[in-house]
């Protein structure tokens, strides 16, 4: 059985992360891979990264996985920055060292060896961190992918993309029940290529707090999207307890 969870954007969410795994083991899955952004925002940079470390899986880097090694003058609202340099003095040498090494783009095999991709951001330019937002942005992203299916994050919104050789649209229809009932499943269809937005585990924008992430089945040829419940209160206490930005713990009561 090849079963893949996919992760993005824990952003040291430790509760959001925790409760997560366990559904990823409920779920059956076999392996797992994370998109980046492990740390920034929450309270547990160290924790995460850590319990990250320890799975073992093929993981790629996010711009706060990067901002928090290298600081740079790139745009970050007053919050995540504050919050980026709280998280600096949090991670101790070899917790940022490894977080230098992470690779922006990764081919993964599954068990029964197919093949898929894994960015943060966009294949087309993976380091200068564009968020993809729309149908156009996205079809930028499939001359550079040479899989059928990549899986990314970074805006923290689920999407769906195709495309079909000329142009790249939005599948509108697995989204809508995505927000309506928190879940999804399709099976992709051979003659497209799919770039697909997993959604964040540590802080969803999509205006719906629980956690999100995505299952690959490459048996069954099947995707899965769905939330997952967890301790939103404990991880708000973390974040004002750390003394940082209140709004950062505000915000995932309503996931916005
Ligand atoms: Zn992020």
């Amino acid at each position: 059985m090849a079963r893949t969870a996919i992760i993005s954007d824990i952003h040291a969410n430790y509760h959001a992360l925790s409760a997560v795994i366990e559904d990823v083991r409920d779920m059956r899955c076999t392996d797992l891979v994370c998109l980046g952004d492990v740390v920034g925002y929450n309270a547990y940079p160290s924790e995460c990264l850590d319990y990250v470390q320890k799975l073992d899986c093929p993981v790629v880097k996010g711009n706060h996985d990067e901002e928090v090694v290298q600081p740079s003058q790139a745009k970050m609202n007053q919050a995540a920055r504050l919050a980026m340099d709280w998280t600096r003095n949090q991670l101790d040498t070899p917790r940022l060292r490894w977080l230098a090494r992470l690779q922006y783009q990764r081919i993964v095999r599954s068990d029964n060896g197919t093949t898929f991709t894994i960015v943060h951001s966009s294949l087309d330019h993976p380091k200068a961190w564009n968020y993809i937002i729309n149908a156009d942005d996205a079809s930028a992203n499939f001359p550079r992918q040479f899989t059928p299916i990549c899986f990314h994050g970074h805006t923290h919104v689920p999407k769906i993309y195709v495309w079909n050789g000329k142009h790249a649209s939005e599948d509108h229809e697995n989204l809508h029940s995505l927000y309506l009932e928190g879940y999804t499943e399709f099976q992709p269809l051979p003659e497209l290529k799919y770039f697909i937005n997993v959604g964040s585990v540590g802080q969803p924008r999509d205006n719906d707090p629980r956690a999100c992430y995505a299952i690959y089945d490459t048996d069954l040829n099947l995707i899965i999207i769905k939330r997952v419940e967890y301790d939103i209160s404990a991880a708000q206490d973390a974040i004002r307890a750390a003394g940082l930005p209140t709004y950062l713990a505000d915000r995932l009561s309503t996931g916005v």
